[in-house]
């Protein structure tokens, strides 16, 4: 088999890994997936690792970018998924659950993660304030690099909204204390029970303790009010925060039989499907908007209609109304929607004479929470924005301040665990370059991390293969219990998963295959096509390339080795990004019996030159011709067996 290699020769070229910065390639990764995740993860390359049923790397692939792979395995709102390149094919794959699925092969069945060895040893103190998925980021690579790092948690347990915010049926509890601890195994030090920015313990108390940068993670914890009549007036009023996080820590007590919940996020939804677990009999969602604007995770969106919980959409709430302590009715008007408001959706407008009374016995606000900064003035003089988050450099998450650096839902007001972690780490390098006296990192393009090769199949194979279906636990058990709802894919379903990727990271569409087959060799059998915003993709994916004619011009000219063509027994095959696009049948050479050029090549030569001409009467390999025409010079028949035996060796030799 000849390989015409798909990397420039080098030192690395034949190793079934090339790292970018060793093989003297000039190459970044485009896949848009790994462009779109906000910590940057480098995604062709962990989904070819799973394929080739490498899970331990395939994690410590992950964990270069992200110290929560399990947790995001679940949770995360994969904004990934939404650029896959597949779906243009069919549908996205299933990112998020190949991830879950890799972490729980390595925690449940395998080593466990690999605890990362400091790069270096500092001895500048760093304080991080907040256990949630942006502190424990933040923690985690400042630990890796060398710092001795603390944090300072409010709650009895680490993990922020992680444990007190995403109800269990979402996330387990083991599933963060796991993560957790491969971040304190890293020499993180966390201490619970101790809420910093009040009187007793402010950045001032810790700069006097010798704390010499600081990372708040605070989160945000002050709930928005509805600002409707009654609000103040009943204990059955609550808000989604306080009630998540009372279940978490305390008993588990249903507020009421009926139950209205206003918000459409994840955090209304997470409070809803949990009230259904609790034994509430009729649980309501109440959204002002349309339900295809509610801002929380289709699955999620999904789930809560199938567990019963109905949602008035374009209903505003205007009064709560009750009667000796207790809530009797939410009043609420209807709505329609009007012109886009600032976040360019339409703005509800209530529609006169529309009011309802809804009987229901609890009312819960998640209608979004801000930093809880009124109570704790020991961060110093911090700028706010007007919505009274923490203000940042966004891209190195610098405050006011020049100490302090902020991060998560703090900066951004409620956002999703993956943005935090994203967070996290751009603080964790701009803290690492404030205390070296460095200047503050810019926004970079996120770094591919490996070159995994592809997996290899036929275009045919790969292209029918479907997006697995994600199982559930039953929906009778589902809603008497806080299991986990989603079962995640099984080994079989992942690995079927992980061959769908279409490794956009490979090509990057510079168009050059394009130019040389079209314009040069006037074939055309290459070709891309717009599929959407910034969506180049091979036209032919799902037919193979059937005009292609097996030159090879299209590899010698492709600069990032996307392009590869491979001579095997009596078929040249060319691959694009590892999914083999033709197989065209090769000439046996009459000589030495070798295959030596592709049918149809010779046959467009033999058109191009005005065949059939002499040169083509025999079918002869380029050293076979040359044997052949020295034979006739001298007027011998021509001896091959010299070159048959040289062809026979090589094939045997491995
Ligand atoms: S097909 Fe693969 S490389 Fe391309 S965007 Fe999707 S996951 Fe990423
Ligand atoms: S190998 Fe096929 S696709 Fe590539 S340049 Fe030649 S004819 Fe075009
Ligand atoms: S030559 Fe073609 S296959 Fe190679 S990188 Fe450019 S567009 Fe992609």
């Amino acid at each position: 088999m000849t390989v015409h290699p798909m990397f420039p020769p080098g030192p690395a070229a034949d190793k079934d890994r090339i790292v970018y910065a060793e093989d003297g390639l000039k190459r970044e990764s485009s896949a848009p997936c790994q462009l779109n995740c906000p910590a940057e993860i480098d995604v062709p390359s962990y989904i070819a690792l799973i394929g080739q049923g490498r899970y331990k790397e395939a994690i410590d692939l992950i964990r270069m970018d992200n110290p929560f792979p399990w947790v995001c395995g679940l949770v995360c709102p994969n904004p990934c998924e939404s650029w896959c390149q597949r779906r243009y094919l069919d549908k996205a794959l299933c990112i998020k659950d190949l991830k879950g699925f890799a972490a729980k092969m390595v925690c449940e069945k395998g080593p466990g993660y690999t605890i990362p060895a400091p790069k270096n040893t500092y001895s500048e103190k760093i304080a991080v304030i907040g256990s949630g998925p942006a502190g424990l980021t933040a923690a985690y690579f400042l630990a890796w690099e060398g710092y001795p790092v603390t944090v300072f948690e409010a709650m009895p347990e680490a993990g922020g909204l992680l444990v007190t915010g995403i109800p269990e049926f979402r996330l387990p509890r083991r599933v963060v204390r796991n993560e957790v601890e491969a971040i304190k195994a890293m020499g993180v030090e966390i201490v619970l029970n101790t809420p910093v920015g009040g009187a007793d313990l402010t950045l001032d108390h810790l700069r006097k303790q010798g704390y010499k940068a600081f990372f708040l993670g605070i989160g945000a914890w002050q709930a928005l009010k509805l600002g409707i009549e009654g609000e103040d007036q009943y204990p059955q009023v609550l808000n989604a925060l306080s009630f998540l996080k009372d279940i978490a820590f305390g008993p588990k007590i249903k507020p009421a039989n009926s139950v209205a919940i206003v918000g459409g996020g994840n955090a209304a939804i997470d409070t809803a499907r949990t009230c259904v677990r609790l034994g509430s009999q009729s649980v309501s969602i109440i959204y002002r908007r349309t339900r295809s604007e509610m801002p929380a995770h289709f699955e999620e969106i999904i789930q809560m209609a199938e567990e019963g919980i109905h949602v008035h959409q374009l209903t505003i709430p205007s009064r709560i109304i009750g009667s000796y302590g207790k809530i009797d009715f939410l009043e609420c008007v209807m709505a329609t929607l009007g012109e886009p408001d600032e976040t360019g959706r339409r703005r509800p407008v209530p529609i006169e004479g529309s009011e309802y009374k809804m009987p229901v016995g609890a009312v819960i606000a998640a209608i979004g929470q801000k930093p809880d900064l009124v109570n704790y003035p020991g961060f110093g003089d911090l700028e706010l924005t007007k919505w009274e988050t923490i203000k940042v450099r966004s891209h190195n998450q610098q405050t006011s301040v020049d100490d302090v650096f902020a991060g998560g839902d703090a900066v951004t007001g409620p956002k999703t665990v993956v943005e935090a972690i994203g967070a996290g780490k751009r603080a964790a390098r701009a803290i690492h370059a404030y205390l070296r006296g460095e200047a503050l990192p810019k926004r970079q393009p996120p770094r591919p991390r490996d070159m995994v090769r592809p997996i290899l199949m036929d275009y045919h194979e790969k292209a029918f293969i479907q997006r697995q279906e994600i199982p559930l636990i039953d929906l009778d058990r589902r809603i008497h219990t806080f299991d986990q709802v989603e079962l995640g894919l099984d080994e079989y379903a992942a690995k079927e998963e992980a061959k769908r990727c279409m490794r956009c990271d490979i090509c990057e569409r510079c168009g050059k295959c394009v130019e040389v087959c079209r314009d040069r060799l006037g074939v055309s059998a290459i070709r891309f096509h717009h599929a959407g915003e910034n969506s180049l993709i091979l036209k032919d994916y799902v037919h193979g390339l059937p005009r292609c004619i097996g030159c090879g011009a299209c590899v010698n000219i492709c600069p990032t080795g996307a392009l590869q063509m491979v001579d095997q027994g009596d078929q040249r095959l060319i691959l694009m990004s590892g999914t083999i696009i033709n197989r065209i049948k090769m000439e046996k050479c009459e000589g030495c019996g070798a295959y030596y050029i592709s049918k149809v090549l010779l046959k467009h030569v033999e058109k191009l030159v005005g065949a059939p001409e002499e040169a083509f009467d025999r079918k002869l390999c380029p050293d076979c011709k040359r044997i052949d025409h020295a034979a006739k010079m001298v007027g011998m028949p021509p001896d091959f067996t010299e070159i048959r035996r040289d062809r026979a060796a090589a094939a045997t030799t491995p």
